[in-house]
């Protein structure tokens, strides 16, 4: 009798989670990329903050964020860790600094830095926001 909870797929699926990559908001947003016939690749390696969609061709970098890991302004983002406070909320603030850091350095070799927070993403408009701001025809994903 097989004991094992997972499946090997199942299996791999939750390691990646667990290693970060490959997470839903970020497979939702490559499918809406996906659909719009927009090519991307993945984990910008080398890039400055290694971000999660590189569009080479378009020179776009994108991020997706967690609204509690990265600090969003938002109430998810405000939300108040019960346990550990001060070791989340430096780790919040370091993450933030390397996230800024990171837009900077980006745009300093002529990236443009599309960030997308995962609150935005329940938004109803939020593929036709995404591919206006990957395109350069909107400022920002959020309303
Ligand atoms: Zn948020």
């Amino acid at each position: 009798m097989n004991t094992d909870v997972f499946s090997p797929e199942k299996r791999s699926a939750v390691m990646r989670c667990v290693k970060g990559r490959d997470t839903s908001p970020e497979l939702a947003v490559r499918r809406i990329l996906r659909a719009a016939g927009i090519g991307y690749r993945l984990g910008g390696i080398g890039l400055p903050g290694r971000p999660d969609v590189v569009m080479k061709g378009r020179k776009v970098a994108l991020f997706v964020h967690g609204c509690f890991w990265h600090g969003h302004d938002c109430p998810r983002g405000a939300r108040q860790p019960k346990t550990n406070a001060d070791y989340w909320i430096a780790k919040i603030s370091r993450n933030r600094a390397r996230d800024a850091a990171a837009v900077k350095a980006l745009e300093a070799s002529g990236w443009r830095v599309v960030v997308v927070w995962e609150c935005e993403m329940r938004k109803a408009d939020f593929a036709a926001r995404l591919i206006a701001m990957v395109l350069g025809q909107a400022a920002s994903v959020a309303a």
